[in-house]
Formats: structure tokens, C-alpha cells, sequence
């Protein structure tokens, strides 16, 4: 009796797109709505493999406070280049292509729009790709899990596109050997951020993804006696309704970054580091002000399995109100319309699970997933 346990991760499938649009009823008529972790791609993800929170697995915001060990000295010198050539995103692209090599980085690595002023100020977090077993994230994946109990199984290359890892998956099915495949689909998150995720292009989108699932799936069930189906996601994804300047207005409060104080601006939270006490009280008394977001409280981030010990990630949180964006931020600096990385509560942070397997009561979250996984291969 030969069995395949088949996940299929679709980037910001959210319950809310999956609400209004449906996917893949027929195949996988059992759904879930699963919370999702506070923060972005880099502390989901690794809170699926690890079936852990951000405070146990410990990867949470790609970018963290380290001047002391920042790989990224001196490049503050570029910041004085005229005219602003290595701000284009092109250049950008291959600048952190050269860094991923320099410093060995076999994780996901991206510059963004990090200014290269403050760029000395930080440290990177997905230096190693978690995705190859061998302990690089501080509690086990499934993949290692994998390993150690001698379960054969195969995990997309996320840096290949997505009809490469469809059909690198087809080859390793036909191969008949894996019981546990890891199919990795990130493009649905692009389509999203850029047309918004109620929007045609995301509907076509998720034709393709329901024709290219059904399509390994039927190709599984020729080959192996009983395929588990799963589709999960990491996260939702909502319309943007508005976007603040919130750098301009902390910078017209006229103190100096690096002197009194360090800012990181994502998309839709701002992470702030004090350096001096006039500087703390003036720019929380501005944060307090605003009506767009708010600061996250301690009791919160512990609710909310993201709180640490150290600062490096932040001494003070400032998220925004789902929809709104920070612009421009140091991911980007445009409005887009849609984004993610808000309150896991607000409706569309939401993700999911799909299954043609009984999905048991007991799982509400992402870091849930892992325990089906354990169990299909446990059987
Ligand atoms: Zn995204």
C-alpha cells in the first residue's frame, strides 16, 4: 500500500480569498480558517515547519538591531553616490544578489528599500535556508523530524519558479519513492500585493493554481494507492484603503537616527529602538497620537507568542490598522494594494487548511499544520 502525504503551501491563500472565491471544493471539500503569527512571511513560514511560535522557534522580523555585528558596514558610503542610481530597484536586486554571495546567505535575502544610510544599523535573520534540514532554526522542522524518523520526502526549491517546482515535483511522484511532498507555490502573494486580492488577476491566478493541483494530484493518485491532500497558506492578505508617512512625521520631530533613536519601517509596522529618554517620550507621545495603528502592548506580545527577552527585534512596536499602510517604508516605496503582516485578529490576516482527509477540531492555527503532517506519517 504506497501513500503520499501531499502539502501544498500557496502563498497568502487567506480565508477570506478562499471565502470569496472558492478553491478546490470538489477535491478538498474540508476547510479550516487558521490563525496566522503577528509578523511577516519570515516568522510564518518557519512557524509552519517548526509547528512552534516566533518565541520558540525564534525567527521573527527579517531585519534586526545589531551595529555591532551588522554585515552591512560601510555600506553607508553608497548612500553619498550621486544621483540615486542605487536606489533602483534593478541595482537593489543585484546589490543583495552580491551580499548573498559574499556572506555565504543560502536564506532568503533582500535589500528592499532599506536606506543604505541606516543600513549599518541592522543585522539579517535569514541568513541559512530553513527549508534543508540540519537545525538552523532553534526548534526542529518537519523536515528535519522527517530525517530523523527515515521518512522519504521532498521539499520545493523556492528559488526555482513555480512551473519549474511543479514540474520538479511531478518528476519525484513519478519516482513513486517520497510519502511526504512539500509543493511550494509563492506567486498567488505577488499577484495579490500588486492587483489587490479581490481582482481578476487574482482570480485567474487561483484558476491556474486549482488546474495545476488538481492536475499533481490526479498524476499522485495514478501512481500511489492513497493521496493525503492538504492546501495551506501562511497568511491572508487585505485590500489597502490608505497609506501614512509616518517616517516624515517622526523625522519632523527633528531627532537624530543613530543618535536618539532607530527606526525600521516595514510595510505596516515600525519598530523603534531608544537611544536617549527625550527621544523615547517625544516619539511615543506622537505614536500615541495617531489614529492609524497602535503600539503593541507587552501583555500582547506575549499573548501573541512574539515576545522577547532581547531588543534586538524592537523596544517598541507601532502596527497599523489593517489596510493602511506605512509608505513609504523600508519594503517598499509605493502604495500597492494589498498587503499583509497586521494584527492576526483583523479579518483578513486569516489563513487556511484545505483537505480531502478529515481535518481534527484541535487545529485552529498555523502551528498546527505540523501535527497533520506528524500524523499522516505516522501512520
Ligand atoms: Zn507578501
Amino acid at each position: 500500500m504506497k501513500k503520499l502525504a501531499m502539502y501544498v503551501f500557496i502563498d497568502a491563500l487567506g480565508w477570506e480569498i478562499f471565502q470569496r472565491y472558492g478553491f478546490l471544493e470538489k477535491l478538498a471539500p474540508n476547510s479550516r480558517k487558521l490563525k496566522t503569527t503577528f509578523g511577516f512571511s519570515s516568522a510564518a513560514d518557519p512557524s509552519i515547519l517548526t509547528g512552534r511560535y516566533p518565541d520558540e522557534h525564534l525567527h521573527w522580523s527579517s531585519f534586526y538591531y545589531d551595529p555591532e555585528n551588522s554585515p552591512f558596514r560601510g555600506m553607508q558610503l553608497l548612500a553619498k553616490l550621486p544621483p540615486r542610481i542605487f536606489d533602483r530597484w534593478r541595482v537593489r536586486h543585484n546589490l543583495s544578489k552580491i551580499i548573498r554571495r559574499v556572506h555565504s546567505y543560502t536564506g532568503y535575502f533582500q535589500l528592499y528599500s532599506v536606506p543604505f544610510a541606516y543600513l549599518p544599523y541592522f543585522d539579517y535573520l535569514e541568513k541559512k535556508d530553513y527549508f534543508v534540514p540540519g537545525g538552523i532554526l532553534a526548534t526542529d522542522t518537519i523536515f528535519d523530524w522527517c530525517v530523523n524518523h527515515q521518512i522519504p520526502y521532498y521539499c520545493s526549491n523556492w528559488r526555482h519558479s513555480e512551473e519549474q517546482i511543479l514540474l520538479e515535483n511531478k518528476k519525484i511522484i513519478s519516482e513513486g519513492q517520497a510519502e511526504f511532498i512539500y509543493v511550494y507555490l509563492p506567486k498567488l502573494d505577488g499577484v495579490m500585493h500588486n492587483h489587490g486580492p479581490f481582482s481578476d488577476e487574482t482570480q485567474s491566478k487561483l484558476k491556474y493554481l486549482e488546474e495545476q493541483t488538481t492536475k499533481l494530484y490526479q498524476f499522485a493518485s495514478s501512481i500511489y494507492d492513497e493521496v493525503s491532500l492538504y492546501v495551506i497558506s501562511d497568511h491572508g492578505m487585505a485590500p489597502v484603503t490608505g497609506s501614512h508617512d509616518l517616517k516624515r512625521d517622526i523625522e519632523a520631530l527633528g531627532f537624530k537616527y543613530g543618535l536618539d533613536y532607530v527606526a525600521f519601517y516595514d510595510s505596516t509596522m515600525a519598530r523603534f529602538w531608544w537611544l536617549n529618554k527625550e527621544a523615547e517620550s517625544a516619539i511615543m507621545d506622537l505614536l500615541r497620537s495617531l489614529d492609524y495603528g497602535y503600539i503593541v502592548s507587552t501583555e500582547e506580545l506575549k499573548r501573541l507568542r512574539v515576545y522577547f527577552p532581547h531588543r534586538k527585534f524592537g523596544d517598541v512596536y507601532f502596527l497599523m490598522n489593517e489596510g493602511f499602510l506605512i509608505n513609504p517604508s523600508y519594503m517598499g516605496l509605493s502604495e500597492i494594494p494589498g498587503m499583509h503582516g497586521y494584527h492576526p485578529d483583523a479579518p483578513h490576516s486569516y489563513s487556511l487548511m484545505l483537505s480531502n482527509r478529515d481535518i481534527p477540531e484541535e487545529i485552529e492555527s498555523i502551528t498546527d499544520i505540523r501535527k497533520t503532517m506528524e500524523n499522516e506519517l505516522a501512520k
